[in-house]
């Protein structure tokens, strides 16, 4: 893929969330930096992968590009081509509307989500869209599987006519290997697996060109997330949809993306393609975090580096690299000076001060052909 294959580009995104703390005659407002300073972009139909410990701050990154949040600082940009505008979208006097909204928005090029007025935010929502990690808790119990499915494109505005919403969603379902017959019933009648598809085919029905999937699969069993990774694989591949696929389990994160970001206290360390994170990483964290993969052989070496202490408190971050206080090859210049986001090899970043000192490497495993 070249440069101009970029969809997303975040630049430098921080999200500050003001925590107030009460003291006795007086309260101290301190700034809780869940997201600071991360560069990085995703291109049409790849699959960025994000890892991190719990409290990293990989949710807040998914949710601050899609606004779900909003950011404090830094800016998305989302990469449009007018002349690749899917106006099979809608259709009729749909279209003719649609079109109009596509003029006002994508007559600018490039669009900096931070400036969109609500309006028009609104409109972008349908072009981007979010897998949650709960199959069970977020679909509504009260609306039956069909209008579940509907609602982006009604929510939107970017159809009205029953009967092509209606098709739609069969399409959809169809895709999502969802029996038709069940568009009539409600969620409780489905299991944890059914329930991620009809999630999956609600965030694809209005044909966005980026998913965030956090954690959507995290809560499955085993083959029942090998099943939802094949069916994440297979609609990128039919749709061309870039996703942002949050998780903690680097082996499904292996699977399924073609880069990976890791991420350690609001900060990314290491961003590379898949197969190098994996075989070289260069940065400690990534290191460790690799170490610590269960191996299927039972006669394999299996020996995780244990790093000491806890992740550290995002409200006390630690000065200088973050990772200091458990890096076991933290010098002196590490805790008092930031390390440079830097590309050290072709789309490999990384931020450690020593990182042309290591050699990691790790014993071959199965990642993304
Ligand atoms: Fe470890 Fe220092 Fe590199 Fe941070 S900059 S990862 S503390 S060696």
């Amino acid at each position: 893929m070249s440069t101009s294959d970029i969809l997303i580009e975040v630049k430098n995104l921080e999200v500050l969330f003001p925590i107030r703390k009460k003291k006795l005659f007086s309260s101290e407002v301190r700034q809780l930096r869940a997201v600071d300073g991360v560069s990085f972009d995703i291109k049409r139909g790849e699959t960025v992968g994000l890892v991190g410990e719990s409290g990293s701050g990989k949710t807040t990154v998914g949710r601050a590009i899609l606004r779900a949040i909003d950011p404090t600082g830094g800016d998305v940009v989302f990469h449009t081509n007018g002349n690749d505008v899917d106006l099979a979208r809608v259709e009729g006097e749909e279209l003719r509307k649609f079109r109009q909204h596509m003029n006002m928005v994508f007559s600018e090029g490039p669009v900096q989500l931070s400036t969109l007025a609500a309006d028009r935010l609104r409109l972008f929502r349908s072009k981007m869209s979010l897998v949650f990690q709960d199959p069970y808790s977020s679909l509504n119990p009260r609306m039956t599987v069909r209008d579940i499915i509907a609602e982006p494109l009604i929510a939107s505005g970017m159809m009205k006519d029953r009967d092509a919403i209606d098709a739609r969603v069969r399409e959809i379902a169809g895709r999502c290997k969802l029996n038709l017959e069940h568009l009539r019933r409600f969620p409780h009648a489905f299991s944890g697996g059914q329930r991620q598809r009809i999630c999956i085919a609600r965030a694809l029905v209005s044909r966005p060109d980026f998913v965030v999937c956090d954690e959507s699969v995290s809560a499955l069993d085993v083959s029942i997330q090998a099943e939802i990774v094949n069916l994440l694989k297979d609609l990128q591949e039919e749709m061309g949809v870039a996703f942002l696929f949050i998780a903690h389990d680097l082996s499904v994160v292996a699977q399924m993306s073609h880069r990976v970001a890791v991420m350690y206290v609001g900060k990314f360390v290491e961003y590379a393609p898949t197969e190098k994170l994996f075989f070289e990483p260069k940065h400690p964290y990534t290191h460790a975090l690799l170490s610590a993969i269960p191996q299927a052989d039972p006669d394999a070496d299996f020996n995780p580096i244990r790093l000491e202490g806890e992740i550290p408190n995002p409200l006390d971050a630690p000065s200088g690299c973050r990772f200091h206080s458990r890096c076991p090859f933290a010098r002196e210049r590490c805790a008092s000076e930031v390390p440079e986001w830097r590309e050290v090899a072709s789309e490999h970043f990384v931020a450690c001060h020593f990182t042309e000192e290591f050699e990691f490497s790790r014993p071959n495993r199965n990642t993304k052909n």
